[in-house]
């Protein structure tokens, strides 16, 4: 019997190969976005090497921007507080181009049908899922993979929570991100330079990187949801003469929500398994969710080729996945809190960073990068 996988986004597509590739029949539901999303996500060492686990990084690679160093600097002075040289694959990708990369493979695999419908019902049983879905018709499946995000069905399916405490509405969050796909021509030159650039301010920061090989710049700008309600380029980019066209505000900015992080104890019940921001709501502050979300397909991948069944490849696919990605989504948590400080906290935390120097950074991004030890044997 078939596996169905919901959500087209970056944990849909890479789960569906994941399970073809594996050797079973997949049918994913759900339709891709149109138009395709902007801006780019960067990917660290554990997000290319499952995205070799899954075939995929030659491909990958050839889109991506490789980046040389992260560099953190004080917002308010521009003073360099650390300077992190990236020995490893680091890397920026366009959102838009690693989709279309996932949806080519996706598309020729053999194995793999697309159906572009969501999920509207699932009941999971002990030898499968039923299924209808918003087209009116009915499948039955031997599991399903629920990679439909933030407030999908997966996540209410599996964890039982309501879907209102699941969709976060930004007044009620806080913090939301403002994020921009800028024109490199239109920024000064140092802008399209091989570096993610992270920039600490007085509570809210700013992360730019160059895509499409410096042709374009992402910028995304993390800060209070009141601050962000008005005129708030001036406040952000006023105090620095770098980002002067910034503080003009002639560019477009998409106001994303920060999800609170969680990730639940559980990731299966029955045959549904969560992969992706479905399974880890995972604030953006340690660039890990779609390397995540790449992980738990690989994961997914290793899980269903070598286990003697479906139920115990998904066994052990949640137990792997769980207890890694906690961890990782209180190192995002905390990371986000760090940089959110302001006033003397703030003053008080560049200090430190800079007298910590790069190891220090290093020594905390070092076994998130690291991806699964359970991969790498
Ligand atoms: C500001 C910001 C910056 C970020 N930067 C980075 C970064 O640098 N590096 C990084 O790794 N990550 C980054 N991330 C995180 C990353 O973008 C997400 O983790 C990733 O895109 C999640 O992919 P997903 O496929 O799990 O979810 P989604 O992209 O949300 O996809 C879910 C899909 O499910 C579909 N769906 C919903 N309901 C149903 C249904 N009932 N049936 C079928 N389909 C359904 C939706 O239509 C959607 O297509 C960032 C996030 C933010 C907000």
């Amino acid at each position: 019997m078939t596996i169905i996988v919901s959500g087209t986004g970056i944990a849909g597509m890479s789960a569906a190969l994941a399970a073809a590739n594996a050797g079973h029949k997949v049918t994913l539901c759900g339709h891709l976005a149109s138009p395709p999303p902007a801006g780019g996500i960067q990917l660290a060492p554990n997000g290319w090497q499952a995205l070799d686990q899954l075939g995929l990084f030659d491909a990958a690679i050839k889109r991506a921007t490789q980046l040389d160093h992260i560099i953190v600097r004080d917002l308010n002075n521009g003073a360099t507080l650390t300077r992190l040289n990236l020995a490893n694959r680091y890397a920026s990708i366009g959102r838009a181009d690693l989709l279309d990369l996932l949806h080519g493979v996706v598309a020729k695999h053999h194995a793999i049908t697309h159906h572009p419908a969501l999920i509207s019902q699932a009941v999971p049983h002990k030898d499968g899922v039923d299924l209808v879905l918003d087209d009116g018709q009915s499948l039955m499946a031997a599991a399903l993979i629920a990679a439909d995000g933030v407030a999908g069905l997966g996540r209410r399916l599996v964890t039982g929570a309501p879907s209102d405490e699941l969709r976060h509405p930004i007044s009620h969050l806080g913090r939301v991100a403002m994020r921009a796909d800028i024109d490199a021509a239109d920024l000064p030159a140092v802008f399209a330079q091989p570096a993610s650039n992270l920039w600490l301010g007085q509570g809210a920061h700013l992360v730019h990187y160059p895509i499409a090989g410096g042709r374009h710049i992402n910028f995304a700008v993390t800060l209070s949801a009141q601050l962000a309600n008005s005129h708030w380029q001036a406040k952000i980019f006023g105090t620095n003469p770098l980002f002067e066209k910034l503080a003009m505000g002639q560019f477009q900015w998409m106001k994303t929500s920060v999800s609170p992080a969680g990730s639940p104890l559980c990731w299966r019940r029955g045959r549904v398994v969560l992969a992706g921001d479905a399974a880890h709501i995972m604030p953006p502050h340690l660039a890990q969710g779609a390397g995540q979300a790449l992980q738990d397909a690989a994961s997914l991948q290793q899980a269903l080729t070598a286990a003697a069944s479906i139920d115990d490849a998904l066994a052990s696919y949640a137990r792997q996945r769980t207890s890694a990605v906690s961890a990782v989504v209180r190192k995002a948590d905390i990371s986000g809190k760090i940089m959110a400080l302001g006033g003397a906290r703030g003053r008080l935390r560049n200090i430190m960073i800079g007298l910590a120097g790069p190891s220090f950074l290093q020594s905390w991004l070092a076994d998130v990068w690291a991806g699964d030890p359970a991969m790498a044997e």
